[in-house]
């Protein structure tokens, strides 16, 4: 085992602090990163506070799954990476490779139940009881699970692809977003941003609703085809029945009626946003009189995170980001609870080096 400088929550009610961890020896088939930048995803401050209660947080936690960096040692038997590539890293570092699902390359759905997440996963290599994510200075992970960053995307702005990016452009792909299509997304954040780049980028018709007035400009500039404020019941209901799919990004639990009652006929709202609450039980009827479809959808595949980077690559599309030392993750946290980042903190890894 080797140590690795990283930051951890030592439990639900103290910030991140600087540590060390153990990393495993890189395995025949492991590649070891050097981690230059890692995203702030929403989903690390509900693990580090401990606020999924079907997902109970083990600590220390080190929280980081939007992982950018280049390869450092290889393993003797991997063959399609080299030292100094550029690669990432997204939620899942492992799975069980056998059943339908991870046959298919939807590894997040395997069938065994064995998909390792990238943080707060029981580590199958003992190295530690749970494993430990980006918020470090380096991972070892095994070579099914990283992906190639293409040269022309810049390493900072595209860590988020590899969660905010992916959990966007999986169900707007299974869903068929296109031209001719409506999409709606809901929420202006990490996910929320990429996703009206996504949709855009496929062709869909793409409205954003959000709470804010003040996004309505940013909305537009990013690929919007036009922004409602989600309060504003005339502008909601001027889009009423018209959707073919909505995905909302909401960090909180929230009221699903407004937004089942914009599908079309067989509209699908799909829900990634994870809140630490449930929403209020939506209203069968809005559901019944119109064939509507409730949905959920986890991240994505290895093969279709790969497709989705080099989809990036070939239409310019990275993450709008603020970049960060690691000693301000903290104050971090709370103005992304706060909505003040446009629209993902990332990381700059130097800085744990640096101990700044
Ligand atoms: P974020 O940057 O904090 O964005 C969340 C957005 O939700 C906010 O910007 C805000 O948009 C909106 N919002 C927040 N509170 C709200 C409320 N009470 N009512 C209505 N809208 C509200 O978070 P994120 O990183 O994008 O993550 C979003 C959620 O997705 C988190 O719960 C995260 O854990 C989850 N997640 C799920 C997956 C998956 O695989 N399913 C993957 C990654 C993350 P406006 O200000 O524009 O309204
Ligand atoms: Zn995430």
């Amino acid at each position: 085992m080797t140590s690795a400088r990283a930051f951890a929550a030592p439990s639900a009610k103290e910030g991140l602090i600087e540590t060390h961890i153990q990393r495993r020896e890189v395995g025949p088939h492991d590649i070891e990163i050097e981690i230059q930048f890692c995203g702030v995803c929403h989903s690390d401050l509900h693990t580090a506070r401990n606020e999924w209660e079907v997902w109970p947080t083990v600590y220390p936690c080190v929280p980081g799954h939007e992982i950018a960096g280049q390869v450092g040692k290889v393993g003797n038997q991997v063959s399609s990476f080299r030292e100094g590539d550029l690669v990432a890293v997204g939620c899942m570092v492992d799975s069980c490779g056998e059943c339908a699902s991870c046959q298919e390359s939807l590894e997040q759905y395997c069938d065994a139940g064995t998909t390792v997440f990238t943080y707060n996963s029981p580590d199958p290599h003992n190295t530690a009881p749970v494993t430990y994510g980006g918020y470090s200075e380096k991972i070892v992970v095994n070579e099914r699970f990283v992906l190639r960053v293409p040269k022309d995307l810049d390493l900072a702005s595209a860590a988020p692809l590899l969660c905010a990016g992916i959990t966007l452009y999986s169900p707007l792909r299974h869903w068929q977003a296109g031209p001719g299509k409506k999409v709606g997304i809901v929420g202006l954040g990490g996910l929320g941003h990429m996703g009206v780049k996504l949709s855009h980028a496929l062709g869909a018709e793409t409205v954003l609703f959000t709470r804010s007035d003040s996004k309505k400009e940013d909305g537009m500039r990013l690929g919007a085809d036009a922004v409602v404020v989600s309060g504003n019941e005339d502008e909601m209901q001027t889009h009423s029945r018209s959707f073919d799919l909505i995905i909302s990004t909401v960090a909180n639990s929230h009221n699903l009626d407004p937004y089942i009652s914009l599908l079309n006929r067989d509209g699908t709202l799909v829900l990634v946003g994870a809140p630490e609450h449930p929403h209020p039980s939506p209203t069968v009827f809005n559901l019944i009189l119109r064939r509507g479809s409730l949905a959920g959808s986890a991240i994505g595949g290895i093969a279709e995170t790969q497709e989705m980077l080099d989809f990036c690559s070939e239409r310019g599309i990275v993450s709008d980001i603020e970049l960060i030392p690691i000693q301000k993750i903290n104050e971090a946290y709370e103005r992304m609870l706060k909505g003040d980042v446009k629209y993902r903190f990332v990381i700059d890894m130097r800085s744990l080096k640096a101990g700044k």
